[in-house]
């Protein structure tokens, strides 16, 4: 698979990668979206990519699944106030 250049429209130069795979939206939502932040050197231009780089794994802790390269959010959050499922 070869890596598709990203132009900027406006100066027709090579955007440089300045954030892969950034998740937007809160970190408590489960489903969250990653984007490649893509940024012009000549204008200063922004631009989102949906990140094509989706690794998902499912936790073997709950069972949610979550990005690769992230901790699994509700591990994070029963870490933090305490196991509330505990029975
Ligand atoms: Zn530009
Ligand atoms: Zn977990």
């Amino acid at each position: 698979m070869s890596e598709v250049k990203k132009m900027c429209p406006t100066c027709n130069v090579e955007m440089e990668l300045m954030k892969k795979s950034y998740p937007l939206g809160n970190i408590h939502i489960n489903e969250r979206y990653h984007v490649d932040i893509y940024e012009c050197p000549k204008c200063r231009r922004v631009d989102f990519f949906a990140s094509e780089e989706e690794e998902t794994v499912v936790c073997p802790v709950c069972g949610t699944p979550h990005n690769v390269h992230e901790k699994c959010a509700i591990c994070a959050m029963n870490k933090a106030y305490g196991n509330l499922a505990k029975v």
